[in-house]
């Protein structure tokens, strides 16, 4: 359930609304908009909703409220209408900013990790990334650098001035990446490992959260909402492929879930096309597609030698393919901006009984 305040009114009627909730036995969660607030009632609202709303509804300062009826609370557009800009020095990723995040699928030691920051930076990336833990299908693969590697991650975000992104693998390592890291991020293997979700939740730090290769849009939101009900608001979704009957490239490269989550979710999308595809040489096409289709980024992998990667190689772009695609990617967001003002706009008015098609 939803509580939208009206515009103007008081704390102390705010409050009276969080009393309310909170004698009823739910937890009352604030969300501060430009001109109101709103608050997300949280617990099973079901066996006194009539009650409840009935009472809410006539409370001085309320303008409406509103049952929702999808399972993500906090992460849906009806308990935060606006979207969400998560800011990281004066870097701002969502609402229409372009956010290119890039950097090695493996930091395999000092020299490539600061070689290709200065690269990347050079090139118009606004984030940095590069993994120290990594996920490997196989045991015998290059496991990653673990604590030496986020020091050299830091110490490559600050000598470009970027932020910097590493994925965190088990609720274990969460303190260690969050003291080296500006954004952890919880891998496609992870998404539905309900403890480290909430580890990373408490961590203080802005998150990014893939898509399970094989999760419902739905499943992904409830992941969120973990994070989110843990304590952390800043989530990023991250659209990295999923796995159909097409095995020519790595993943299936789910871009309709990016208008679905700007209808669903006030959390920003990036699109990550080289987990998704595989191939190099998709790269391009396919992230000049997902800012058209209105992502609020993408994630890309580069190496100094792809061919000399210890990770992802195949998928790994040349510093000179980078720039090309940093270029030509600017231009399309320039153009999407004056096409799609509000990619949420373009969808409706989200309805409460979940009914609502763009
Ligand atoms: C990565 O970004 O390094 C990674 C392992 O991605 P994914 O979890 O999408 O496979
Ligand atoms: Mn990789």
């Amino acid at each position: 359930m939803i509580v939208v305040m009206a515009v103007g009114a008081t704390e102390q009627e705010a409050e009276g609304v969080r009393e309310l909730v909170r004698s009823s036995g739910l937890t009352p969660h604030d969300n501060y908009g430009t001109q109101r607030i709103v608050i997300a009632v949280l617990g099973d609202v079901a066996p006194q909703r009539e009650h409840l709303m009935s009472k809410l509804s006539v409370m001085p300062g309320v303008d409406t409220v509103t049952a929702i009826s999808r399972p993500f609370k906090l992460t849906s557009r009806e308990s935060h209408p606006e979207d969400t800009i998560i800011e990281i020095g004066d870097t701002r990723i969502g609402n229409g900013t372009l956010t290119i995040m890039a950097g090695p699928c493996s930091i395999e030691n000092r020299e490539m990790m600061l070689a290709t920051a200065r690269c990347v930076a050079k090139a118009g990336a606004t984030v940095l990334r590069g993994g120290a833990y990594k996920p490997r299908t196989s045991p015998y693969s290059f496991q990653g650098l673990g604590i030496e590697g986020l020091k050299f991650l830091q110490e490559a975000g600050e000598m470009t001035g970027l932020p910097t992104i590493t994925e965190v693998m088990e609720p274990s390592q969460v303190e260690v990446v969050a003291q080296h890291a500006d954004i952890l991020q919880v891998g496609t293997r992870n998404m539905q490992n309900y403890s480290l979700l909430t580890a990373v939740g408490k961590a203080g730090k802005p998150v990014m959260l893939k898509r399970g290769y094989g999760a419902m849009i739905e499943e992904w939101l409830m992941s969120a909402e973990y994070i989110v009900s843990s304590g952390q608001p800043n989530v990023i979704l991250c659209e990295r492929g999923i796995r159909t009957f097409d095995t020519y490239t790595r993943n299936t490269l789910d871009l309709t879930a990016v208008p679905v989550l700007h209808h669903l979710t006030h959390l920003p999308v990036i699109v990550d096309p080289s987990h998704a595809t595989g191939k190099r040489w998709l790269v391009k096409p396919m992230s000049l597609a997902a800012v058209a289709a209105g992502a609020d980024g993408i994630m890309v992998e580069v190496h100094p030698q792809p061919e000399e990667a210890l990770s992802d190689g195949e998928q790994s772009l040349t510093y000179e393919q980078f720039t090309d695609l940093t270029d030509d990617l600017l231009r399309i967001h320039e153009q999407v901006r004056t096409l799609i003002k509000d990619p949420y706009a373009m969808t409706g008015p989200v309805k409460v009984d979940g009914s609502s098609k763009p």
